[in-house]
C-alpha cells in the first residue's frame, strides 16, 4: 500500500501500511457484527443452536441473525453434533464452496472430538478434515456457550488482516488439509 508521509506523524502513522492497517480495521468491525452462520446440524446440539437463535439469547444481538443455507453466503460454519466418517466428505464441501473469510466453530464434544462417540463409525473431530477456529467445549454447550464462540469468532473476524488470507501461514494450514 502506498506510503504516508507527514511532518510530524507520531510513531507508527508513517510509512507503508498505514492506509491499509485502518481499512482492515473498518472492514473487520463491520464483519464482526455481520457474520453469517451456516448451521450444519446432525444431532442434539443443534437443539442448543436453536435456543441460541430465539429470542432469550437472542443472536441478533451479535448480528448474527440471518442464517443462511448457501455456504456461498456464509461467513462462519457452525457444525453440531455427531458427524459419521461417511459425512465428512460432505462438511469438507460445504467448507470448499463457502467464501474467503471464512471461520469455523465446532460446537460440542462430538464436533471437537467426537465425543461419547469413540468408536469405528464416526469422526473424531472435524478438524480432522476441515480447519477449525473455536471449539465450544460440552455436551452439550449451553446457549450462553455457542454465544461466546460467536463472539471469539467476532475478535477474529476484528483482527483479521485483508492480507491474512494470502499469507504463506494459512496457504500451509490449507495445503495440509489438502485444499488448496
Ligand atoms: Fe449430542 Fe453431546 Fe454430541 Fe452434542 S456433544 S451432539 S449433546 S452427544
Amino acid at each position: 500500500m502506498s506510503s504516508v508521509k507527514m511532518a510530524d506523524a507520531p510513531p507508527g502513522y508513517e510509512g507503508p501500511g498505514f492506509f491499509a492497517t485502518s481499512l482492515d480495521k473498518v472492514i473487520g468491525l463491520a464483519r464482526s457484527h455481520s457474520l453469517w452462520p451456516l448451521p450444519f446440524a446432525t444431532s442434539c446440539c443443534g437443539i442448543e443452536f436453536m435456543a441460541t437463535m430465539g429470542a432469550h439469547y437472542d443472536i441478533s444481538r451479535f448480528g448474527a441473525e440471518r442464517p443462511s443455507f448457501s455456504p456461498r453466503q456464509s461467513d462462519v460454519l457452525l457444525v453440531m453434533g455427531t458427524i459419521a466418517k461417511k459425512m465428512a466428505p460432505v462438511v469438507k464441501q460445504v467448507y470448499l464452496q463457502m467464501a474467503e473469510p471464512r471461520w469455523v466453530i465446532a460446537v460440542g464434544a462430538c464436533a471437537s472430538s467426537g465425543g461419547i462417540f469413540d468408536t469405528y463409525s464416526v469422526l473424531q473431530g472435524i478438524d480432522r478434515v476441515i480447519p477449525v477456529d473455536v471449539y465450544v467445549p460440552g455436551c452439550p454447550p449451553r446457549p450462553e456457550q455457542i454465544l461466546d464462540g460467536l463472539m471469539q469468532v467476532q475478535e477474529l473476524a476484528k483482527n483479521e488482516s485483508l492480507r491474512r488470507r494470502n499469507s504463506e501461514e494459512y496457504r500451509a494450514l490449507l495445503e495440509s488439509y489438502n485444499i488448496l
